[in-house]
């Protein structure tokens, strides 16, 4: 591979194995187990401490190792299998996008976010915003669609979680080495590394864009951490949502305008722009701005970007859509709008919204008046968002405002346990993943029989439960104790598994309204229950951090320690565990505040059934049979009151229906027969139609391809 700077730091790889390097820098291997087995294999010490990082790895690894496996035959055998693999995913002529879409020439697609979640070791992302980003760039790869993405690279990334004695959240921020992640400098079409200008207020900014490759898909992401720009602007992308509003408005400006010129100097034509949250909504002005300038006049500079543009809204609080006062937007945009051919007045309206605290700028309706194609992220949602933005559609009822839905989904591959792989792959018929969005396929996962899947699922939980006892000892040895009660976590009890960003609509501390009645149903001897938490709360956050230092103090109490755990720094890597390794996904946000949620779509794909509140996607999921509802669809005027009686709902589905199903009724073997169709039920109605293959085809067909000029739009 060429123009690494940090070549000479490899360790020589052997000739027969120096392909390990090439994977490296194609995230391909995050979603392909048997990719990362090859390093894993090399050196499994190694692989943990690098944080499953393998261009971290290659720089580590003692040569002595690497000659090993370079004269192991099994090994090379999963290394050609590898590789072939690798070679024949990036060499498809045949794709979805061509079998389905051969027709439509010219297409490329422009997807914009300001977070990407594609793997623990790229800490580039905080919550599920970021990895429906990273879900949605994969997927695009194996569907095979012209699809480009742009971002940042945030040098300090988000923060790492570390809890202190008393439970209070410490935010650590490490310095990212270029060295360490699988990024290149990105070169023009004549072979010059590309650095983007902005203007900001008295003076240029420059970013730097780096390319990753996401099996065939390139990922571009910007970083200002570089000569000539002054400290304060060096630290502009140092981390994802750190710093003021004005640290904002210029991050979002990078991303926006930056995003578009990065694209323009690569050499990409994109037909279509597709702004995941209002994060990057700047880029409409500059696609405006552009044609302006060519001689356009501004209106229907407007009504061109618009045909091509689409918008993804995800956030049903309204503090939690950015708007920017308006001095600020002068200091910002001065000399921009005269570019425009606007004035100070006309550049203001095109997003003017008039807040509690005065009028601002607000992304969420420059991104919506700029686009033709817009969405919420689940059904419910959709209808809140009609609701939220109402008043930009003057003389429209809340159900004529239009704003689609488009339900989110999981990227497959990623969050499937390869023990259920190999499960889907032996039961549901080979090639099923060509056609993993259709029904019928999962409808035979009950045809894997009951003990088979149950000691799958069993398997997965003592995986858990060693990794959790794993980071707990980490953390006990890190604060300077010894663990209140040791061992924690049984594999034989019902296991609980809550993880979530703590902000506080998502109600992390609903379980303990009772906590009376929480022991008493934890600690019934014949069904008892035991709980994972994990979670970060924003940085800023301190109610969140509040509900995490009670979670934490609270597993310390008598009564309930050993049966809760806190395990501190909610990421993709515990994530997966923990979607993957429990019994039951709770999920108890403060309807209707979720907008989607995904984590409960990770575990049911995993045979893991939800109890959650009838918010996000669970009231289009749930069936009466596939899991559990917690509480009434409707929607309360005391909060109090809604906290109360959806705790109640909940400590009654616990103790009436949820563990008696799991231990009552086994079989000779010990399989709770009834509790495995559950999982099935789960399995066979949340993987097909809550995956990302079935979202990006509505993307595809509603937004993207009409937007390139392809077809009518599906209203
Ligand atoms: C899936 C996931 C999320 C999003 O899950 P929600 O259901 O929206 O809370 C957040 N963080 C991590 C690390 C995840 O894996």
């Amino acid at each position: 591979m060429a123009r690494l700077e940090q070549d000479i730091l490899f360790t020589p790889i052997p000739e027969r194995i120096a392909r390990l390097r090439e994977l490296a820098y194609n995230l391909w291997w995050t979603w392909h187990p048997e990719a990362q087995d090859l390093y894993r294999q090399i050196d499994p010490d190694l692989w943990e401490l690098d944080y499953h990082n393998p261009v971290e790895f290659l720089r580590d690894v003692r040569q002595r190792k690497l000659e090993e496996a370079a004269a192991n035959p099994t090994y090379l055998q999963r290394y050609d299998a590898v590789m072939k693999s690798l070679d024949a995913y990036m060499g498809a002529k045949k794709t979805w996008y061509t079998q389905r879409h051969s027709d439509a020439a010219d297409v490329q697609i422009a997807y914009f976010s300001a977070e990407f979640g594609l793997h623990e070791s790229l800490p580039i992302y905080s919550g599920g915003l970021g990895i429906l980003s990273g879900d949605h760039v994969k997927e695009a790869s194996d569907m095979g669609l012209p699809f480009v993405a742009v971002g940042f690279i945030y040098p300090q990334g988000y923060f790492r979680q570390r809890l202190d004695p008393s439970g209070w959240q410490q935010a650590e921020y490490n310095k990212l080495n270029f060295a360490d992640v699988p990024a290149i400098p990105a070169l023009d079409p004549d072979g010059r590394e590309v650095v983007v200008e902005v203007e900001l207020p008295g003076r240029t900014i420059y970013a730097k864009v780096y390319k990753f490759q996401v099996g065939r898909v390139n990922l571009y992401l910007m970083d200002t951490d570089i000569h000539p720009n002054s400290p304060q602007d060096r630290e502009l992308s140092a981390r994802l949502y750190g710093g003021d509003q004005e640290m904002r408005i210029s991050q979002e400006l990078v991303l926006g305008v930056g995003g578009v010129r990065a694209l323009r100097r690569l050499g990409y034509r994109p037909t279509v722009w597709h702004m995941n949250e209002g994060h990057s909504a700047f880029l409409v002005l500059e696609l405006c701005r552009e044609l302006v300038n060519q001689g356009v006049p501004f209106e229907e500079a407007v009504q061109q970007v618009k045909a091509h543009s689409v918008f993804t809204t995800h956030t049903p609080v309204p503090a939690g859509n950015d708007a920017f006062p308006l001095p600020m937007m002068e200091k910002f945009f001065w000399s921009y709008w005269p570019q425009l051919n606007l004035t100070r007045d006309e550049f203001m309206a095109l997003a003017l919204q008039e807040q509690q605290w005065g009028p601002t700028f607000a992304m969420t309706a420059l991104a919506l008046r700029f686009s033709e194609y817009h969405n919420g992220v689940s059904k419910l949602h959709g209808h809140v968002a009609r609701g939220m933005w109402q008043w930009l559609y003057p003389g429209k009822s809340q159900d004529e405002v239009p704003i689609s839905a488009i339900t989110n989904g999981v990227h497959t591959a990623t969050w499937l346990a390869p023990e259920l792989r190999a499960l889907y792959d032996a039961y549901l018929g080979k090639n099923w993943e060509d056609n993993l969005d259709d029904p019928k396929i999962w409808r035979k996962v009950y045809q894997i029989p009951d003990e088979v899947l149950w000691s799958a699922r069993q398997k997965l939980k003592r995986q858990m439960i060693a990794f959790a006892r794993q980071r707990l000892q980490a953390h006990y040895r890190f604060v300077g104790q010894s663990a209140p009660i040791w061992p924690v976590l049984e594999d034989h009890v019902l296991t609980l598994g809550f993880a979530r960003r703590f902000a506080t609509y998502k109600r992390a501390t609903l379980l303990f309204k009772d906590l009376e009645r929480l022991k008493y149903i934890l600690n019934r001897p014949d069904k008892p229950i035991q709980i994972v938490f994990a979670g970060k709360a924003h940085p800023r956050d301190d109610p969140g951090k509040h509900f995490i230092q009670q979670v934490y103090q609270l597993s310390m109490q008598p009564g309930l320690a050993g049966r809760i755990v806190f395990l501190e720094e909610y990421d993709i890597a515990v994530g997966r565990a923990l979607t993957q390794g429990v019994d039951v996904w709770l999920n108890t946000p403060r309807r209707p505040y979720e907008a989607s949620g995904t984590s409960g779509m990770k575990a049911s794909l995993n045979g893991v059934p939800n109890c959650s509140v009838l918010d996000g996607w669970w009231p289009e999921a749930y069936n009466g049979k596939n899991g559990w509802a917690v509480g009434e669809e409707r929607e309360y005027i005391s909060q109090d009151e809604q906290d109360w009686n959806d705790a109640q709902a909940l400590y009654n589905l616990l103790e009436h229906e949820i563990a008696p199903r799991y231990y009552e009724g086994r079989d000779a073997n010990g399989v709770p027969t009834a509790w495995v169709q559950i999982c099935k039920e789960a399995i066979a109605t949340v993987a097909p139609t809550f995956s990302l293959r079935r979202m990006l085809t509505e993307y595809v067909e509603q937004f993207y391809l009409p937007a390139a000029g392809y077809g009518v739009p599906v209203k």
